[in-house]
């Protein structure tokens, strides 16, 4: 196992990091027995990083049980403030369910959950979540506090900026170099002494199953034999700002093809060659795409707080996977859109055709019209209903 280290505090923390959002299932809930030995496989071979989060169903409860046996001690835990739960500053509720669900009295790397605007952020500054935080840090329940990132770059750097973070972790992979936080906000955290973690190395595995076969060949005419895991891992593996990826690893091949790699993918092990590999498949990835919307984040000032990037990412996205998946991404919208968020539905449709945020477009993007496309592929009256039930869920599972 290749180690960086964290130069906030020293640590020496596995280039992998095993994310359990998507471990393997049995029935309704979490296979235990094999997960356990997915999980613990990682730790024994070196991984030190394991990352959850309140609103990964059973995660939490499941990790209690498979860090027994010292395994606890082996590892850094993360997990995350469910921000979308909160509405008056009651994170001590949150925050002691994590501990009670996890058996330990610390979590080492705790976020806030799914920042996407200054906005946002600040809206939870009111309520008090950095002086509880501190408060916590100082008793030793919380060690690092960080965030996790969904938003564009501009929002990236406020929040950066705001105050002393311990550490961040943005999405990136090789088609979203440019897109949300993008390479220039891992640079900037970086210059700032931050550690960086990163999500979605795939692209929450798109960029695993659901390569154009013209992207592959892009692929395989530099190099053959490589899947296309392995491609998309080196690629971030291969940023000395990067600290850890996460890999929500879901089977026992997955473990062993992700163990092996992060024994061998070095910093700036990528050939010219390589790197011209990338550029070629994203182009032919992205060009595959309906809106050519970069995550720039310059439209997001929108008087019905619709996320206008992360709209378009659907959309691109529900145009790119197999048929037997489209509900699946579409409930993916309808949960960021609605479920997952406090408030009003903020879907493509409620657009009211203001116009304000064209005028800020520099890829000149018809947003309104993109909008219109963009409701009509994501939405139906079904799915709107089943985001309701799912709302009603959350709400009341978690009050
Ligand atoms: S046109 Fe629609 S998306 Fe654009 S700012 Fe107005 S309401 Fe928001
Ligand atoms: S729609 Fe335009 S302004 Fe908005 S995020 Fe995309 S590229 Fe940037």
């Amino acid at each position: 196992m290749i180690y960086r280290v964290n130069p906030k505090n020293g640590d020496k923390l596995s280039q992998l990091g095993f994310g359990c959002m998507r471990l393997p299932r049995k029935g309704a809930g979490i296979d235990y027995e094999r997960s356990t030995a997915l999980v613990r496989k990682a730790i024994d071979s070196g991984v030190n990083y394991i990352d959850t989060a309140y609103i990964y169903p059973g995660s939490e409860e499941f990790l209690g049980e498979a860090l027994k046996d010292g395994y606890r001690d082996k590892i850094k835990l993360a997990t995350k403030l469910p921000l979308v739960f909160i509405k008056n500053g009651e994170f001590d509720k949150y925050f002691n369910k994590e501990l009670e669900r996890l058996k330990t009295d610390r979590i080492d790397y705790y976020l806030l959950h799914m920042l996407t605007s200054f906005n946002q952020y600040e809206s939870f500054v009111n309520m008090g979540v950095l002086e509880w935080a501190e408060d916590n840090k100082r008793k030793g329940r919380i060690v690092n506090l960080g965030f996790s990132f969904h938003g564009a770059y501009s929002e990236f750097i406020k929040i950066i900026d705001a105050r002393e973070w311990d550490f961040c972790m943005i999405q990136y992979n090789y088609i979203d170099e440019n897109h949300q936080a993008g390479k220039r906000g891992l640079q900037y955290a970086y210059k700032k002494g931050l550690p960086v973690m990163i999500m979605e190395p795939l692209r929450g595995g798109k960029l695993a199953n659901e390569v154009p076969k013209k992207a592959r060949e892009a692929f395989e005419a530099v190099k053959r034999g490589r899947s296309m895991p392995e491609w998309g891992l080196r690629w971030v593996w291969n940023h000395p700002e990067v600290t850890l990826l996460l890999s929500g690893m879901s089977n026992e091949s997955q473990v062993a093809e992700n163990l092996a790699l992060a024994n061998i993918a070095t910093v700036d092990s990528l050939s010219q060659q390589e790197l011209s590999a990338y550029k070629k498949a994203t182009e032919i990835i992205r060009g595959a795409v309906k809106v050519p919307c970069t995550g720039c984040g310059y439209c997001l000032d929108c008087p019905k707080g619709i996320n206008i990037p992360a709209v378009f990412d659907h959309y691109n996205e529900i145009g790119s996977v197999a048929a037997g998946k489209v509900l699946m991404a579409k409930m993916r919208y309808i949960m960021e859109m609605y479920v997952l968020r406090s408030g009003e539905p903020r879907y493509a449709s409620v657009c009211i055709k203001c116009g304000k945020c064209e005028k800020h477009c520099p890829q000149g993007i018809n947003i309104r019209q993109q909008l219109e496309k963009a409701a009509v592929a994501l939405e139906s009256p079904f799915t709107r209903v089943l985001g309701k039930i799912a709302k009603a869920f959350v709400g009341g599972k978690n009050k």
